[in-house]
């Protein structure tokens, strides 16, 4: 089945009960049981309810996996990952990532006894140096946030087999349409399905996909024993969201790359990062493990300042300057102070995540608003209302 049948068909099935062609809100708690333990599958709605497994077996065939797990949350999806582990063990991760997966690591998981190391997972050389006995997994996301530097699945796969390392890759950004991890060899991908997969900016969702019989089965009993599960509306809202990923995100490449060719032209603008620019440095590798080079596009200002950055952020119209991703609606926003103010100025500076550091959330909107929308925040000058 092909990626745009897959949204709309897998794992989803009419109501056997009334045919009703969309899955149902199951807004249950519990289940009948004929005799006790006698029942058709669900019990208790923490433990299974039908819309999250329709959710659940319809994100497994959007990775090519064979199991989707969801949770309340992309970091409740998270923290029932790193749960795999136990105190002693080590994850090495990107040091350029979502800022929550950070403060998950750092202030939450420290005080359990698992040890994160961040550290730049393109040098594979130096990756190899920091793998020590207690090393059980390595923390990837590609393109990362908010610069999209692309790090190389398939040969940061191989280096966690030789080492017997799990991988697991936070895959919001491409999205499963434009990334499959599991394809590479990863063994874990997680999504926050708040962003594209969900799509509409109306719902918090998590998900895990893998193809291990033993890994679902650990993962599962996680999900169930720790209740950070979503409820059915929210997964009635994910899988209405899916339907529409491969449009939306061809739309939202489309206008990425034209914004981002617009920015490379612009004055006041310094860097710009967008992985479909031929300039940047993991253009080819995008290339070859993504569809398209995504909806996001970072930049820069000349003049550092952050003054500046909030000022032109506060002059868009369409752009809406709030936090998260990947909604129809384009969106602005400011990484140092907002998404990653968790991370301190030095290891940001360190990243090359500056002060001006914008991000954009391209939406599906019409081009020319949006570069109307742009042009007219960035040409203003001090004083301008
Ligand atoms: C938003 C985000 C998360 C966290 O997901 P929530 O649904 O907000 O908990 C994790 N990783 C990335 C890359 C994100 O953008």
């Amino acid at each position: 089945m092909k990626f745009e049948t897959k949204v709309i068909h897998a794992g989803i099935t009419p109501d056997p009960s009334t045919g009703a062609v969309m899955t149902p809100v199951f807004q249950t708690s519990t289940f009948v049981q004929k005799s006790p333990g006698i029942h058709q599958g669900y019990e208790y709605a923490r433990s299974q309810n039908p819309t999250r497994t329709a959710l659940q077996n319809n994100l497994a065939a959007l990775e090519n996996g064979k199991y989707g797990i969801a949770f309340a949350s992309g970091l409740a999806a998270m923290d029932g990952v790193i749960k795999l582990l136990k105190p002693g063990d080590e994850i090495i991760a990107t040091n350029d990532l979502y800022g929550g997966s950070y403060r998950l690591l750092k202030q939450v998981f420290e005080n359990f006894g698992i040890h994160t190391t961040f550290t730049d997972l393109s040098d594979t050389d130096n990756v190899r140096a920091l793998i020590t006995p207690q090393t059980r997994m390595l923390w990837v996301e590609t393109p990362t946030n908010p610069l999209l530097n692309i790090l190389d699945l398939e040969s940061i796969c191989s280096l966690a087999k030789d080492y017997e390392l799990m991988t697991c890759v936070d895959n919001t950004f491409a999205s499963p349409y434009l990334q499959n991890p599991l394809d590479f060899g990863a063994d874990l991908v997680l999504h926050s399905a708040t962003k594209y997969i969900g799509g509409h900016s109306d719902v918090v969702l998590g998900a895990v996909v893998v193809n291990d019989d033993e890994l679902a089965e650990r993962l599962t009993f996680i999900q169930n024993a720790t209740g950070a599960v979503p409820g059915p509306q929210d997964c009635f809202l994910t899988i209405r969201g899916i339907k529409t990923l491969p449009l939306r995100m061809d739309r939202a490449c489309e206008n990425a790359a034209q914004i981002a060719e617009f920015l490379v032209e612009h004055e006041v603008v310094g860097d710009v990062f967008y992985p479909g620019l031929s300039h940047h440095p993991g253009h080819d590798l995008a290339k070859k493990q993504m569809k398209d080079f995504g909806g996001m596009v970072s930049f820069n200002l000349k003049d550092d300042s952050m003054e500046e950055a909030k000022r032109i952020m506060s002059r868009t119209r369409y752009f809406l300057l709030a936090e998260s991703l990947g909604g129809v609606e384009s969106l602005i926003g400011h990484p140092p102070s907002m998404t990653h103010g968790s991370i301190p100025r030095k290891e940001r500076l360190a990243a090359r995540l500056m002060d001006s550091t914008i991000r954009l959330s391209v939406g599906v909107e019409h081009i020319d608003d949006l570069m109307e929308d742009l042009g007219q925040a960035l040409e203003a000058r001090p004083g301008d209302k």
